[in-house]
C-alpha cells in the first residue's frame, strides 16, 4: 500500500479539486492571529475495510459528523504540528517532516489506530504544501503551520478501537507565536501524564486534561505550567506545548525522554543536536525541581526556555515555585538560547547551510 500510494503522489495522480474563490487576498498579514486563519484547501484520506482509501485534496470546509462518531465520545484522536517556510531565495522547505511522521506512527500505535507509514505521511504533506504554496508567507519569522490529524469515525456507541478513520491535513499561515517571554509555574499537584499512560502520544485527551490546571495557573498570572512527574512531583517533565531546557553551569540540561510521559519534541531534539555540534555539554536525564531551584539560588541557572514548533524558543522570564517567584537573568544575557534560536531560523530561511539535512525542500 505504502509503495503504491507514494508512487501515486509522486506521479501526481491524487485527485485535487481547487477552490473557486481563494481567501488569500483577504488575509491581513499585519494582524495574523495564531491558528485562526485557514488556507484554501485540505487533504482528506479515509480508512475503511482494513485499508487506506485514495487521498483527495479539496476546498477547505466543515466536516459533517454523525452524533455517535466515536472520536467525539471516546477520544481516539491524534495530531501533529509542523511548519513550511519560504526560504530567502523563494524555495519552500518543510522542517523535519520525517520526525513528525515517525512520532505520528508512534501515536497511531499507542492509540490503537491504523498506522500511516512515514513515507506516505511525508509525501502527502509535501503534496499538500505544494498545492498551498501561495499561502506560505514571505515575511520574516512567518510560516505555514500544518496540522495533520487522524480520528476514529465509527458511528457506534461502545468502547473499542474504531474500524474506520479519517486523516486530514489543513494549514494556517502564522507569524511569531509568543512575542513575550513566558512566566511558568511548577505544578506539584495536577499531573499531565503518568508512567504507562499516553503522555508520549500526541493525543487530544492530553491537552484536554491540561486545561483546568493550566487555567488555575493563569489565574495566578502564569502563562504555562511546568509539569512534574505524576508519582513524586520531584522531577520536571515539560511545559504546555513545549519541552523545557535549562542552562546550568554552562551545561544544557533537559528531561530525558526515556520516561513515556514526555512528548518527544522535534525542536528540542534539534536544539540538542546543534548544541552538541557547537561543543556544548548536553545532559538528557532526570531533572529535579530541587536542582533547578538550588542552581537559581546560587546564580548558576543562566537560561531556561521552552522548545516547540509554534514558538521555536520561548524564553522563561520567571518560574513560580510554591509561594515564591524565581526571577531569571535578563533575556539579553541568554547567550545560548538566543544563538540557537537565530541559528534554527537561519537554517529555515537558508541563511546558513542545512548541514544536518533537516529541510525537505
Ligand atoms: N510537548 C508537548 C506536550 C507538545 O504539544 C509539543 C508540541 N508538539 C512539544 C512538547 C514540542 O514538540 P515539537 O518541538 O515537536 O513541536
Amino acid at each position: 500500500f505504502a509503495y503504491l500510494l507514494v508512487v501515486m503522489i509522486l506521479q501526481d495522480t491524487i485527485k485535487v479539486t481547487r477552490t473557486q474563490e481563494s481567501k488569500l487576498s483577504a488575509v491581513d498579514w499585519d494582524n495574523l492571529p495564531f491558528g485562526k486563519v485557514f488556507s484554501d484547501h485540505m487533504l482528506i484520506m479515509d480508512y475503511k475495510d482494513g485499508a487506506w482509501q485514495d487521498p483527495e485534496i479539496m476546498p477547505f470546509g466543515p466536516l459533517s459528523m454523525h452524533p455517535a462518531t466515536s472520536v467525539i465520545h471516546y477520544g481516539q484522536s491524534i495530531f501533529e504540528g509542523l511548519k513550511a517556510y519560504r526560504m530567502d531565495g523563494g524555495e519552500i522547505a518543510i522542517f523535519r517532516p520525517d520526525m513528525n511522521a515517525k512520532r505520528f506512527e508512534e501515536s497511531c500505535a499507542r492509540m490503537c489506530m491504523p498506522v500511516i507509514p512515514e513515507k506516505v505521511f511525508v509525501e502527502l504533506t509535501r503534496k499538500f504544501v505544494e498545492i498551498e504554496s501561495d499561502w506560505i508567507p514571505t515575511k520574516e519569522g512567518f510560516s505555514l503551520y500544518l496540522r495533520p490529524f487522524l480520528f476514529g469515525t465509527d458511528e457506534y456507541i461502545g468502547i473499542k478501537p474504531s474500524d474506520t478513520y479519517r486523516f486530514v491535513i489543513f494549514a494556517c499561515p502564522v507569524g511569531a507565536y509568543y512575542n513575550e517571554p513566558v512566566n511558568v509555574k511548577i505544578e506539584e499537584f495536577y499531573t499531565r501524564a503518568s508512567v504507562g499512560g499516553v503522555g508520549r502520544a500526541k493525543t487530544a485527551g492530553n491537552y484536554a486534561a491540561a486545561l483546568y490546571p493550566a487555567r488555575l495557573g493563569q489565574q495566578k498570572g502564569y502563562h504555562q505550567l511546568v509539569w512534574t512527574d505524576g508519582k513524586t512531583h520531584e522531577y520536571i517533565e515539560e511545559s504546555g506545548t513545549m519541552n523545557v531546557m535549562f542552562v546550568i553551569d554552562g551545561v544544557l540540561i533537559t528531561p530525558s525522554e526515556e520516561t513515556d510521559t514526555i512528548l518527544r519534541g522535534i525542536t528540542k531534539r534539534s536544539v540538542v543536536e546543534v548544541a552538541k555540534m557547537w561543543g556544548m555539554p548536553v545532559e538528557e536525564r532526570q531533572v529535579s525541581v530541587a536542582e533547578v531551584v538550588q542552581a537559581h539560588r546560587e546564580g548558576r541557572l543562566t537560561e531556561a526556555f521552552g522548545a516547540g514548533t509554534a514558538a521555536t524558543i520561548a524564553h522563561i522570564a520567571k518560574i513560580g515555585y510554591r509561594e515564591e517567584d524565581l526571577i531569571l537573568p535578563a533575556i539579553e544575557t541568554r547567550t545560548f538560547s538566543l544563538k540557537v534560536h537565530a541559528y534554527l531560523d537561519d537554517i529555515k530561511s537558508g541563511k546558513v547551510e542545512d548541514t544536518f539535512g533537516w529541510l525537505s525542500k
